[in-house]
């Protein structure tokens, strides 16, 4: 910049002052040439006013410098000049224009070359009176006398040029210095700025623009740091949040290069800080996980799945940023979750288990005690252990049924034909229909592939609570719909309904809306969640319909047909 604000400066000066001297010598020269006209045009009155006609005209013209004077006759005929030429042998002189200025009465000076001296003179000619006509005096001067004291002077005008283009030069380089010192401070500064180690440039009176910039650059440069710092401390209380967050976090740009990882996440691939801006393939070589990230940045389509790293299980969520092609990875560790689940089904399907023998015994003595016994008060509790046992069987029975489906790794489907197992699901059923008088309605079929014993769990604990919370003279409808692109599972009942508040828990294990008229009504709290369990083995979809006083319905879609 220097160099080049240098080398402008000088150039404009330089062409400044080359035209300036052009402008000098031209005026100079004009000037002079005007001056010499004047001259001449004084020289021309005095001898216009010297002649005399009757002296000798030779004598008149005579002169020892290079003023050249010449007598000319009203005719144009050469009378006398002071060259020493052959008069007579000179052509007639009236074209010549000085003279036919001084012929029309306005006289004028002219410059021409002079074929008579071969160089270039200034004319001037004027009329005098003589005898009863007259004659033309016509002075001239050669034009390089003139020039020949520019020349004189010219030397003395390139010295004064090359001592002024000199101090230029000291100036401009000690003004470019000013300036580049100055800009070379503010940016030496401005670099400093993010570091927080801005200083304020300082005041150089010479330059009010200048100052006015730095100022204002002083006035930006505050805020930019003002507002970095407050970034900063942004980024730090960030990056501490980050970094003490148990679950691991990762970003990662559509190349698969890792933008950002956070303390627990180093820990749980155990790699160190620098593999910050690496390829992904640094820190795990599973498919699934670079499959999701890839997805992610270039589809835009979130993940959640499980994977197992370095033997915990970790809850693996992806996704996108908006805005940004990058793909968010949180490792959360869920091996203790998943160890006290399993912990809880083991001593679910333990303890059902153990419970299931006793009371199968229980029910076989009460049963026979029942036989040998006819005393009525007897009877009562005997019944009444008799209730309680198939309640308590029954939840046993509902309890293993849940903690195998947990655990079940087996699926192996078969074509099963809805309306069949809903006709066998109505055994179950058929007292109690007939005991409330319900309406009962089956429509339409439609066949789905899974295991038998499951659709049959399912359609039966659907049927079983329709039924069971149907008032007396109720109706339940159950309607098998086969659309073009699924088979669809319709059981509605006008019975008591579900509050919107209830709707929500009623499928969790043991809820039962009211606890004293579940219990009465037979059911153990674990029927709806055995039909979610099932729903969820085989992706179907389970939707709910309810409205207290009202009804209920209750639609299972058999996933969608290709
Ligand atoms: P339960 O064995 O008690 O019926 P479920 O898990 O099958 O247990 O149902 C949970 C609760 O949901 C029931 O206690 C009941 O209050 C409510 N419920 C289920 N189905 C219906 C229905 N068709 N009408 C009204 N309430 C129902």
């Amino acid at each position: 910049m220097k160099k080049r604000l240098f080398a402008y400066n000088i150039l404009i000066i330089l062409v400044g002052l080359v035209c300036f001297f052009a402008a000098s010598v031209y005026i100079t020269s004009v000037n002079n040439l005007n001056f010499a006209k004047d001259t001449v045009k004084e020289i021309t009155q005095i001898y216009a006013g010297l002649y005399d006609e009757r002296a000798d005209i030779f004598s008149f013209v005579k002169n020892d410098g290079d003023i050249r004077i010449t007598v000319i006759s009203k005719n144009g005929a050469v009378l006398a000049d002071n060259h020493p030429l052959d008069v007579a042998a000179l052509e007639n002189h009236l074209n010549r224009p000085e003279i036919k200025a001084a012929d029309s009465d306005s006289p004028e000076a002219y410059i021409r070359y002079s074929n008579t001296l071969s160089v270039n003179l200034i004319y001037y000619a004027l009329k005098v009176n003589s005898g009863d006509g007259y004659v033309f005096i016509r002075v001239a001067v050669p034009v390089a006398k003139i020039d020949a004291y520019l020349s004189e002077s010219l030397p003395f005008l390139i010295f004064s040029l090359l001592i002024i283009i000199v101090f230029c030069l000291f100036l401009t380089r000690g003004t470019v210095n000013r300036i580049v010192k100055l800009f070379s401070f503010l940016s030496q500064n401005l670099r400093l700025l993010s570091a927080g180690e801005y200083k304020f440039t300082p005041v150089d009176g010479s330059y009010e623009e200048i100052n006015e910039i730095t100022r204002e650059i002083d006035e930006v440069a505050l805020i930019l740091q003002n507002n970095f710092y407050e970034l900063n401390n942004e980024k730090n209380k960030l990056k501490y949040i980050l970094n003490n967050i148990a679950d691991g976090i990762l970003v990662a740009d559509e190349n698969k290069n890792i933008v950002l990882i956070n303390s627990a996440a180093l820990s749980i691939f155990n790699v160190t800080p620098d593999i910050t801006h690496k390829n992904l393939n640094y820190v795990s070589y599973d498919k699934t996980l670079i499959g999701a990230v890839e997805d992610c940045v270039n589809f835009a389509k979130n993940a959640l799945f499980e994977l197992t790293l370095n033997g915990n299980i970790f809850l693996i969520t992806v996704k996108r940023l908006p805005d940004a092609k990058l793909a968010i990875v949180v490792l959360s560790d869920v091996t203790e979750n998943r160890e006290s689940a399993k912990r809880r089904e083991e001593f679910f399907a333990n303890a059902s288990h153990e419970l299931k023998t006793p009371l199968t015994a229980i029910k076989g003595f009460n049963e026979l005690t029942a036989l040998n016994n006819k005393d009525e008060s007897i009877r009562k509790y005997i019944d009444s252990i008799t209730r309680e046992t198939d309640r308590m069987l029954s939840l046993i029975c509902d309890m293993l049924k849940l903690s195998e489906l947990e655990n079940t790794q087996d699926i192996t489907p078969a074509s099963v034909s809805l309306a069949k197992v809903v006709n066998e699901a109505y055994e179950a059923v058929s007292i109690v229909v007939s005991e409330k008088s319900i309406i009962y309605e089956i429509d339409g079929d439609g066949t789905v592939t899974a295991k038998p014993e499951h659709i049959y769990e399912l359609i039966k604990n659907l049927i079983e609570n329709a039924v069971r919370y149907s008032n007396q003279g109720g109706k339940v409808s159950v309607k098998i719909e086969n659309n073009k692109k699924a088979v669809l599972l319709i059981i509605s009942d006008n019975g008591i309904g579900i509050s919107p508040d209830e709707q929500t828990r009623i499928f969790e294990r043991f809820y039962r809306v009211e606890r004293s008229r579940s219990g009465r009504s037979g059911g153990t709290g674990l029927g709806l969640s055995i039909v979610k369990h099932i729903c969820a083995l085989y992706d179907w979809k389970l939707s709910l319909k309810s409205k207290l006083g009202v009804g209920t319905e209750i639609t299972v879609i058999f996933g969608v047909k290709q």
